[in-house]
């Protein structure tokens, strides 16, 4: 009747709703000048071993937009995945992280280090994703031994046999993967053997609480103990204190990441501090 109508219409226009509608192409037009202009810059965070020797960084994309100012990631990554807008922003992206790469590898202190780059689920299903990774290794010249994928679970709930494929593809081409938040997804541990992974690295949130909850404490030496017995490297992120380091490696993890060590800045800063 007119009442439940009405009340369809009061939901349709929804003031919440509509703010969110707003916001999500609001952020897409952001994003979309972001590609065009001069906005997005690659922050890098160092990731250490046991003797506290950088091995490897991780890239990490800042946006500042005019208007909204610096943007997290953890805002505007998922707009630009819903949007499409993740395949331009990972490929420029993928160039700079090349460019950097190609850089260090010409620079004595830094020719050993592993670039590491995030990749969405749609970028790596992207019909043109191996060969834009091409283009950008045969444009800088650099060895593909150091440049590593960070994915996620989520890349591997559908169609496996086809992300197995792809990644053996690229791993032939020298590529390293890193399978990111490790713990929170949906993996399951017969596929983890099948891939050609290097390092997993342990969610943060099982880190964050790691010295008040014993079933983090758990779940942090099974995935040592699966790493371990995988032969990959297991990396904590999100380490933010001495004594989570501490018990990270009573708990014989190697390989750390996190404020404590290092927070994510521009890569000019490390050339100067490494
Ligand atoms: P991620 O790949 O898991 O990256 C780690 C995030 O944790 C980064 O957040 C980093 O700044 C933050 N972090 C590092 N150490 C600590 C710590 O000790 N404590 C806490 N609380 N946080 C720490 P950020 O830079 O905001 O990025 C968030 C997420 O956005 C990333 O999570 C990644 O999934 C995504 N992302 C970032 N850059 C890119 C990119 O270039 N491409 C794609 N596809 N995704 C990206
Ligand atoms: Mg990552
Ligand atoms: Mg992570
Ligand atoms: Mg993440």
């Amino acid at each position: 009747d007119a009442k439940d109508a009405g009340r369809n219409t009061m939901r349709f226009y929804n003031p919440v709703m509509q703010t969110k509608v707003n916001h999500q192409s609001q952020m897409e037009a952001a994003l979309r000048r972001a590609l065009e202009g001069d906005n997005l810059q690659l922050h890098l965070q160092p990731q250490f071993d046991e003797g506290h020797k950088v091995f490897a960084m991780e890239a990490l994309l800042r946006w500042q937009d005019p208007d909204m100012g610096w943007v997290s990631p953890a805002d505007f990554i998922p707009v630009a995945e819903s949007s499409g807008q993740i395949v331009p922003l990972g490929e420029w992206v993928m160039q700079k992280a090349c460019q950097l790469l190609a850089g260090w590898q010409h620079h004595a202190a830094m020719k050993e280090l592993i670039l590491a780059v995030n990749i969405s689920a749609r970028q790596f299903y992207h019909p043109h994703f191996v060969e834009h990774i091409q283009s950008c290794i045969a444009h800088t010249g650099i060895d593909p031994h150091y440049l590593e994928l960070e994915i996620t679970e989520s890349l591997l709930i559908d169609d496996l046999e086809n992300t197995i494929n792809k990644m053996n593809l690229l791993r032939g081409m020298g590529i390293r993967f890193s399978l990111d938040d490790f713990g929170t997804g949906y993996a399951s541990l017969g596929y983890l053997k099948r891939l050609p992974l290097s390092s997993l690295k342990i969610d943060q949130t099982f880190v964050r609480d790691l010295l008040s909850d014993p079933n983090d404490e758990a779940i942090v030496s099974t995935i040592v103990a699966l790493g371990k017995s995988l032969e990959l490297k297991v990396i904590a992120e999100g380490v933010e204190t001495l004594e989570q380091e501490e018990r990270l490696k009573a708990l014989k993890c190697q390989a750390f990441q996190g404020y404590y060590f290092g927070r994510p800045a521009p890569a000019e800063h490390w050339l100067e501090t490494l």
